[in-house]
């Protein structure tokens, strides 16, 4: 059985909602994975099924990688469409917030949904969400926003309407938020929401290929060259660092998304068990940060990267140059592990060499 984790007092406010407003406008955190997409869609899809004007409005392009996820073609990108975007949630009678925390991780589209008077609906799972909704469904111990969409329709009795086109976008973000059912989904709930998903007849296996297993050949390449030429390893801090500089990243026709699951690979060694990657884009270094078992780099990532996330998956920025970003990940190393003398810590290929 699946448990109504929701409160009733919270589903009756949605179901309020919804019933006295016929525009909606759906949003989630900017560069958005196969989970912020999945879900805005996947609801999106519902409630149009449910009579309502429902449109999707994201704060920047989503990675060609996951263009195969239904509905995507119809996304209002604030970045390729302003006014467009600025319309829809200027005439959204409730805005949905999908898969982030705080109104800054959607950049301009928080500028505009900020001074409205829109009541605004939380769906996410990351920790400690800013105090900034109307109706807030936060689980940070869910697996993913998709799982939180599902239950949301379970609770207000709409799974009716989820077809297969909307279960493919769910299994999306639940496949990917996941690692492929790797983490975080340790509630065997989560198989039950997947069983009632696959029995919408999703396209299972060409699903998971296309959202796990398909990369160009400049972006294997890529991976293979961060990963044999990049990839630093801290044994005593059980830590790996990856830098990519643009050089690099124009070397192999960087596009976006080419190193989405880049920064899990060093967790394949016995004993490492947290990863770093500094990605140079045009105005920041990207930070991405994965661990496992209870080493938490959203600490890591609020503390030095003006970001967040979750324990084992956390993500952030840094503005300066990539050198300095390395520096600032020898301090995380000093103030973590005082106790390594920090000349004897890196081994990476050239050292084994020598
Ligand atoms: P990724 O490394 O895949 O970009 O992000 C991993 C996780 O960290 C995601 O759940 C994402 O929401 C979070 N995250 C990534 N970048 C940022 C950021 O700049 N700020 C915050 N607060 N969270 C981030
Ligand atoms: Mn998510």
């Amino acid at each position: 059985m699946i448990t109504p984790i929701i409160d009733d007092r919270t589903i009756k406010k949605l179901q309020a909602i919804i019933n006295g407003v016929q525009t909606i406008a759906i949003t989630c955190h900017k560069s958005p994975d196969g989970d912020a997409l999945g879900s805005s869609l996947a609801l999106c899809h519902v409630l149009r099924r449910l009579g309502k004007d429902a449109v999707v409005v994201t704060p920047d392009m989503a990675p060609r990688a996951l263009e195969f996820i239904p509905g995507i073609r119809d996304l209002i990108v604030f970045t390729k469409h302003e006014a467009r975007a600025r319309k829809a949630l200027n005439d959204a009678q409730v805005i949905f917030c999908l898969d982030f925390n705080s109104l800054h991780r959607i950049d301009r589209l928080g500028e505009i949904i900020i001074p409205l008077n829109t009541r605004r609906v939380l769906i996410d799972h990351h920790l400690d969400p800013e105090d900034a909704f109307d109706v807030m469904v936060s689980f940070p111990e869910a697996s993913s926003t998709c799982e939180l969409v599902f239950r949301v329709l379970m609770q207000m009795g709409l799974l009716r309407l989820m077809d297969r086109h909307a279960a493919s976008c769910l299994y999306v973000g639940l496949l990917t938020d996941t690692g492929g059912f790797a983490y975080s989904c340790d509630n065997p709930e989560f198989f039950e929401i997947l069983a009632s998903i696959m029995r919408r007849r999703i396209d299972r296996v060409n699903l998971y290929n296309k959202a796990l297993n398909t990369f160009s050949a400049d972006s294997l390449r890529l991976q293979g060259y961060a990963i044999s030429e990049k990839m630093q390893l801290f044994p005593e801090q059980g830590a790996s660092l990856i830098t990519l500089d643009k050089a690099e990243l124009e070397r192999f026709n960087y596009n976006r998304g080419d190193t989405e699951t880049l920064v899990n690979k060093p967790l394949a060694i016995p004993g490492i068990y947290w990863s770093v990657f500094l990605r140079e884009d045009a105005d920041r270094i990207k930070v991405s940060c994965r661990s496992q078992g209870d080493f938490s780099v959203s600490d890591i990532c609020a503390r030095y990267f003006n970001g967040g996330g979750h324990e084992n998956a956390a993500g952030g920025e840094f503005f300066g140059t990539i050198d300095e970003a390395v520096e600032l990940f020898h301090q995380v190393l000093a103030d973590l592990f005082p106790t390594v003398n920090p000349h004897e810590q890196s081994t990476n290929k050239d050292n084994e060499e020598k």
